[in-house]
């Protein structure tokens, strides 16, 4: 359902934006997007956007500096949008403050979106929710500063405007945004493409070791606790290393574990053709859209690999699933 954000500002003082855990280009790029419309055109309005610490290859976007890590005690925000976040729990550490808010809003494009907040704008077709932010503002106001934003988030979510959400529509409002005299090519370039020596040395060793199961179906990889502190790496340095592993021939879903805590994984999957990664995510609690998934899961890596494979085979290979019911 499409919505109307002046109705929603209407009578409101302060507000907070807040994303999900580990914010990547489109969390953040919809949250600074929204932030700097709101800044901008509502001067009456305090806006305090809630983000875990934001990698330095996104600092180039305006009001990345004034992101918050920590939650205020005692403060009941008028409104609470929670942005790109499938389900409360991925808001993290601002979800006390969504939980206390006196009324909130959804803003997400995630199949797994259950419509959580009291108003939800979910579009699981949209390539990003930078692109359904884009959707709910006023053209004529729409500045540099907010366009850059949301031009990274809608880069970053369609895998620079090539994975299959990237509609006709999608490359209509980049076009749009272009137009506003932002730098795509330098935006891309420093927050998608651009990796430091060390995500480098980590992605090689995440490709070295990977192996192929499922007839060659699909590859599996894993970034042990002792592997990141070898390399001093930090999670946000494995961003990208599951696209990667996606791209080789003939695989049909890529999976990578990094291990969060012993005995604990986050599984990121993605899929090139059929195969609903979401729903595989989600039978384990996690979420996601169709051909990008994720979810955090305990036991050993090969517990968590038999576990996602078991279910992966349902979809790959019906009969042979049956076979082993
Ligand atoms: P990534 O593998 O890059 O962390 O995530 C891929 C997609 O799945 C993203 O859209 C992300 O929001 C979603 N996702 C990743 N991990 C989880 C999770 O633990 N729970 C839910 N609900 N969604 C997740
Ligand atoms: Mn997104």
């Amino acid at each position: 359902m499409k919505i109307v954000l002046e109705d929603i500002l209407n009578g409101k003082q302060c507000i907070a934006l807040g994303g999900h855990v580990r914010p990547d280009g489109d969390c953040i790029g919809s949250c600074m997007g929204l932030y700097n419309y709101l800044k901008e055109n509502h001067a009456g309005l305090t806006v305090d956007v809630y983000l875990e610490t934001i990698p330095d290859a996104y600092t180039m976007i305006q009001g990345t500096a004034d992101a918050k890590q920590q939650v205020p005690e005692d403060k009941t925000y008028d409104l609470f949008i929670c942005l790109d976040c499938g389900d409360a729990e991925r808001l993290g550490f601002s979800r006390p403050l969504f939980e206390s808010a006196k009324e909130t809003l959804c803003i997400d494009h995630h199949i797994s979106n259950d419509s959580f907040a009291d108003t939800n704008y979910i579009v699981p077709d949209a390539s990003s929710t930078s692109e359904l932010v884009y959707t709910l503002l006023d053209r004529e106001k729409i500045s540099k500063a907010v366009a850059e934003a949301l031009y990274m988030g809608i880069a970053h979510d369609t895998g620079v405007f090539q994975y299959s959400c990237t509609s006709p529509e999608t490359m209509e409002i980049a076009a749009d945004l272009m137009r506003r005299g932002i730098n795509g090519p330098e935006i891309i370039d420093k927050t998608y493409y651009e990796k430091t020596y060390i995500q480098n040395q980590i992605l090689g060793r995440a490709l070295l070791e990977s192996m192929l199961i499922l007839d060659k179906r699909c590859i599996v990889s894993v970034v042990r606790q002792k592997e990141m502190e070898f390399f001093q790496a930090v999670p946000a340095d494995l961003e990208g290393i599951v696209s990667q592993l996606r791209q080789t021939k003939g695989v049909e879903v890529a999976m990578f574990l990094h291990e969060t805590a012993p005995q604990q994984f986050k599984v990121s999957l993605r899929s090139k053709g059929n195969v609903d990664v979401s729903a595989v995510a989600k039978y384990f609690g996690g979420g996601g859209h169709v051909r990008a998934a994720g979810v955090t899961m305990k036991g050993s890596s090969h517990d968590v690999i038999n576990n996602i494979t078991g279910r992966l085979i349902h979809q790959l290979d019906p009969k042979e699933a049956g076979k082993e019911a």
